[in-house]
């Protein structure tokens, strides 16, 4: 949202109002978000919540309460054939078909334990009723055809599909999922929690699918399923945005509504039969770290989750009892040293129909529980016994309050963390605005807060006194997999004992009919697009105002916040010596969760607690738009607050950055918590890692990148912490700490108009000394192919090339290039030929640097033959639309989705780095006019076998396959 012209919003209907066959029966302001809900039924008993709201990121989604009675998955691989197909789009996957005919900012569904969504954004009112057509059509209409079951629920295939000679094995794309999500020790935690806490209901069974059971489902079962609970009786639609509400009904009822009757459908949850006396459980996952595997959690059922004054109540106490490093709860499990950190899933949670509240330990070994529990139960009664300090309280209530008044697009589109917030209380028939206005409850919580005690007794009632309670252990099995893998034969022996010819003859057809069907392209005729005349061509306007304070630069930024002020300081750094450089990060990372300024770091970060909503620390470089090689560097700092805490939020980023203090201890601990990140998601980002390792031999900034943030940074970081390198770490900290004061600084504050006058001088006054901005020039590490060698079953493919920078004329092609060989070439020949999880090409026009890689790839040889075959796919038979597609998919990445918080410091930090509005029309303007003989120039120009540097992640050593291609790889351990 902007604040450029406001168009007026529509006008609100009254209660009790007709629209068509639809009833208004409430209509409710929501100042904090300057909105209002509107909440209307239709006839044949379909609920509908519309918010208005001046944002033009307009929302749909469609709830329907799903609740599974089996643990057949039947409601998850439902999801999955809702969007193979459907009366009005016949094509094999219509929201596939439609990310890149869309302008949409988001596009999903999800399955939940008792519920199933279907919502997606847009700021695109064309785009929006395309989408709405494509969205309902799939969930009421949906073809389910059988080969659909068969592809994602389940099926008999054999080994070689048309050889009945070869092994009988079940697939299925939701059967594969499961068998490995129910790997993941996370997630087998999630669904023994359910099933401990509410053993009677419907979680207890596996709304995914429990690999054992999903072959039960029928073909029958499933499209019953849909016809039950896919119908507008039990559905909860919600739109938000300023489009005007009775065209969407219109739309809704023409194409939905008027095909249905009303029918019951009994979906009520009831409650769970109270415990008379705790209990324990116990469950395994697969997994050999017996020393450190285990976790073990103490958990209790609460009252129900959608009575809004209980929800706010426990989420306040978790968070006062959890929320960081020194809450009363948190310290002294962590300091008894019988764990590692805090149990998955602690704290408070609303998502079943009754609440729970959990805490507990992970990293133990085995034999624990006794210990963990009596733990446990004696911190809550001291917690008890001793009182909690109203401070911590007023903090948490701060909190709460930021949450509630900001509006930001950062990570998720508001829009439809709005829906969530409804849903919350709407779905187990509680009242949505309590998800949307919480002020009621918040003052009758304060009111009661000033006459007494309110959390000691409800610990004391609900959790101390209350006798349903389980603690659970959740443990590593060496044996598992072989186990599941055994029941897996003996299930499918059992299920074919007395398989005749004829049935042997039948699965080997039908795998052959699933392949030709799957086969088939997307017929691209049937469903909605948009056309290039829908890209927005301009960049729009974003006002502020600029002034220099003594060496600084401040803009301050107009924006309709909610009431929160945002704060950016920049410092361009002058020039770092190698060594500095390197470890610039680490300084970033810590220096907010370190002390300043004579406070240690718990009493710093319960002071940032109280007064703001957190203040972070990053370390960036940039280039020029017309020089790829004269980099800057600069150090950021970031926070926001409440208004009313402004100044305090300036005085906490002055101590920070004026006298940030770093104790060896603390370091160490913070040190080794992102080792252990790191070291875990080398494995997940094989990909990035590979991507940084072969771009840092040809661009200066990726250089930077990789030392930042690659594997280089890994390695450096184990040296640091294993041998002992934190002494000489803190000797750089303060030189770095001492250059940065005199770098040169850019202040960006955004807030409503009337806090825009807010005093900078603490901070602008700090920087100085006068050292001149530098500019580093490492060079591209021209090295040879890379390979790192780490445990993993599967490969990281990348190639990386320089080419030119944002105002050379070639950019934009480049970036369509990337998207069209993604979604034509690379998914089709690395994941659905090649067995891969995905391939993908990405091009950076900022920093220019063009790359391929793939992702979980069981090839190395094969995939690198593909990156190579990329220029003879550009020869085969691609048309406009192909390109036109590209062309719509690239513009999006030119238009992120923005909200107040973010939308002026963008702009602003970017005029600053050179690439104005003015730039960034040029660029759209070149970009919209790309044509497929420029892909193939600037293929040709760029990205050739000469300029391509190799980097990879794998579990083997690439030499003797890659000879193949005359590439020789050094090999280096991860
Ligand atoms: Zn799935």
């Amino acid at each position: 949202m902007t604040i450029a012209a406001a168009t007026p919003l529509p006008a609100l209907p009254g209660v009790g109002e007709r629209l068509g066959r639809y009833t208004v029966n409430r209509v409710e302001d929501l100042p904090e978000m300057q909105g209002h809900l509107i909440l209307l039924t239709h006839q044949n008993g379909a609920r509908h919540a519309h918010v208005v709201r001046d944002d033009d990121n307009s929302a749909f989604g469609v709830t329907f309460p799903t609740v599974p009675r089996d643990s057949t998955g039947v409601a998850h691989i439902l999801e999955h054939i809702v969007l193979m197909g459907s009366q009005k789009y016949p094509v094999p996957d219509p929201f596939f078909a439609m990310l890149p005919r869309s302008l949409n900012t988001f596009m999903n569904a999800m399955t939940s334990n008792d519920w199933t969504t279907y919502p997606f954004s847009t700021r695109n009112e064309k785009d929006y009723f395309n989408l709405l057509g494509v969205y309902l059509d799939a969930t009421f209409f949906p073809l389910m055809r059988y080969e659909s079951f068969r592809q994602d629920g389940h099926r008999f295939e054999f080994e070689t599909p048309e050889d009945p000679t070869t092994e009988l094995k079940l697939q299925g794309v939701v059967y594969n999922e499961m068998k490995g999500a129910m790997a993941a020790p996370g997630a087998v935690m999630w669904r023994a929690f359910g099933k401990a806490l509410f053993p009677d209901l419907t979680y207890a069974n596996n709304s995914g699918g429990s690999p054992g059971d999903i072959p039960n489902l029928t073909y029958d079962n499933l499209r019953a399923f849909h016809a039950a609970h896919y119908h507008p009786s039990n559905a909860f639609f919600y739109t938000y945005g300023k489009l005007p509400l009775g065209r969407i009904l219109d739309e809704i009822e023409a194409h939905v509504m008027s095909q249905f009757q009303a029918q019951t459908l009994d979906v009520s949850i009831p409650d769970q039969t109270p415990f008379t006396e705790p209990r324990q459980e116990r469950v395994t996952y697969p997994g050999s770290d017996v020393e450190r595997g285990t976790q073990v959690s103490v958990m209790w059922k609460l009252g129900l989750s959608n009575d809004a004054d209980a929800n706010l109540r426990w989420s306040v106490l978790s968070d006062v009892l959890l929320g960081n490093a020194g809450a009363p709860l948190t310290r002294p499990l962590i300091d008894s040293g019988l764990g590692s950190a805090l149990a998955d899933l602690s704290g408070y949670r609303d998502s079943f129909r009754e609440g729970a509240f959990a805490v507990g330990l992970k990293g133990l070994g085995a034999g624990k529980v006794e210990e963990v529990q009596a733990l446990v139960l004696d911190t809550l009664r001291a917690v008890v016994q001793d009182g909690i300090d109203p401070e911590l309280i007023e903090s948490s209530l701060h909190q709460f309050e930021i949450a509630q008044k900001e509006v930001s697009n950062s990570g998720f589109p508001y829009a439809l963390g709005v829906m969530f917030r409804l849903l919350g209380p709407w779905l187990y028939g509680g009242d949505p605005l309590t998800g949307l206005r919480l002020d009621a409850q918040l003052e009758k919580l304060r009111a009661d807060l000033a006459a007494g005690k309110v959390f000691e007794p409800m610990l004391q009632r609900e959790v101390l006194d209350n006798p349903h309670r389980v603690t659970l252990e959740l443990a590593p099995d060496p044996e598992l997999v072989a186990h599941m893998a055994e029941q897996e034969r003996e299930l499918v022996q059992s299920l074919s004992a007395d398989f005749t010819g004829e049935d042997r003859a039948r699965i080997v057809a039908e795998s052959l009919k699933l392949k030709e069907l799957q086969a088939q392209e997307n017929d691209p005729g049937v469903l909605p697009t948009l056309a290039l005349s829908d890209v927005p061509a301009s960049v729009p306007p974003v006002p502020y105002s600029t002034e220099q304070a003594g060496r600084a630069l401040v803009a301050r930024v107009p924006q309709p916040t909610g009431g929160l002020t945002y704060l950016d300081v920049q410092v361009r750094l002058p020039e770092l010596p190698g060594d500095l450089l390197e470890v610039l990060p680490l300084y970033t990372s810590a220096v907010t969760k370190s002390g300043a300024a004579g406070q240690d770091y718990v009493a710093l970060s319960r002071r940032m607690e109280a007064v703001t909503g957190g203040v972070s620390a990053s370390a960036s470089s940039g280039v020029r738009p017309d020089d790829l090689h004269l980099l800057r560097l600069a150090v950021s700092f970031s926070g926001k607050a409440l208004a009313r805490n402004a100044e305090a939020l300036v005085a906490v980023m002055r101590d920070i950055i004026a006298a940030p203090e770093f104790t060896r201890e603390r370091l160490e601990q913070l040190l080794k918590q992102r080792l252990a990140g790191l070291k875990a998601s080398v494995v997940n980002s094989g990909n990035a890692y590979a991507e940084r390792l072969a771009a840092a031999q040809v661009s200066p900034a990726a250089s930077i990148g990789e030392t930042w943030g690659g594997l280089s940074a890994l390695d450096r970081l184990k040296h640091i912490v294993e041998e002992g390198g934190l002494d000489d770490l803190l000797d750089r900290f303060g030189r770095i700490h001492t250059l940065l004061l005199s770098g040169q600084p850019v202040l960006c504050l955004t807030a409503t108009e009337d806090d825009l006058k807010l005093n900078l001088t603490p901070l602008t006054d700090l920087f100085t000394a006068d050292a001149p901005v530098g500019h580093p020039l490492p060079r591209p590490r021209a090295d040879g192919p890379q390979a790192r060698v780490t445990d993993s079953p599967v490969a990281f493919n990348a190639v990386a090339f320089e080419t030119v920078p944002y105002t050379h004329p070639n950019s934009p092609a480049l970036l369509v290039l990337a998207r069209l060989l993604r979604s034509e070439y690379l998914l089709k020949e690395l994941r659905e030929k090649g067995g891969a999880y995905g391939g993908s090409a990405s091009f950076d026009p900022r920093e220019g640097v063009f790359a391929m890689s793939s992702y979980r790839d069981p090839h190395i040889l094969r995939t690198y033959r593909v990156f190579r075959d990329a220029r003879a796919f550009l020869d085969t038979e691609l048309g406009q639309r192909e390109v036109t597609e590209a062309v719509l998919s690239a513009s999006k990445a030119l238009d992120p989705l923005t909200s107040p918080d973010t939308v002026g410091r963008l702009r602003f930090f970017g005029d600053q780095a050179g690439f104005t509005p003015e730039v960034q029309e040029a660029y759209k303007t070149r970009l919209l006019a790309v044509a497929m003989a420029d892909l193939k120039r600037v293929m040709d120009a760029y990205l050739t076998p000469e300029r391509a540097a190799y980097a990879l992640v794998a579990g083997r050593d690439p030499n003797e396959e890659m000879n193949e291609l005359g590439l020789s790889f050094t090999v280096q351990p991860v």
